[in-house]
């Protein structure tokens, strides 16, 4: 599960591009929806109907392509 494996990446250092736009993507299926201003606290995928915390769902990216990054490195 996804709590287990950032525990377990937890101990290598994984660089993600600092423009990655991880609040703008869904975490459930993919879709970039787009800027958002700073306000936006939560918000919902169009495509897949997901309800986003604007936090949980950016780090949920960043963890994701961190380990994308790391099996490709
Ligand atoms: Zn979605």
């Amino acid at each position: 599960n996804l709590e287990y494996k950032a525990k377990w990446y937890g101990k290598t250092i994984v660089k993600i591009s600092r423009w990655y736009p991880s609040s703008q993507i869904c975490s459930e299926c993919g879709h970039q929806d787009g800027k958002k201003s700073l306000e936006i606290r939560d918000w919902t995928c169009p495509i897949c109907d997901k309800h986003h915390d604007r936090d949980i769902n950016a780090s949920q990216n960043i963890l994701a392509e961190g380990l994308r990054t790391f099996h490709t490195a």
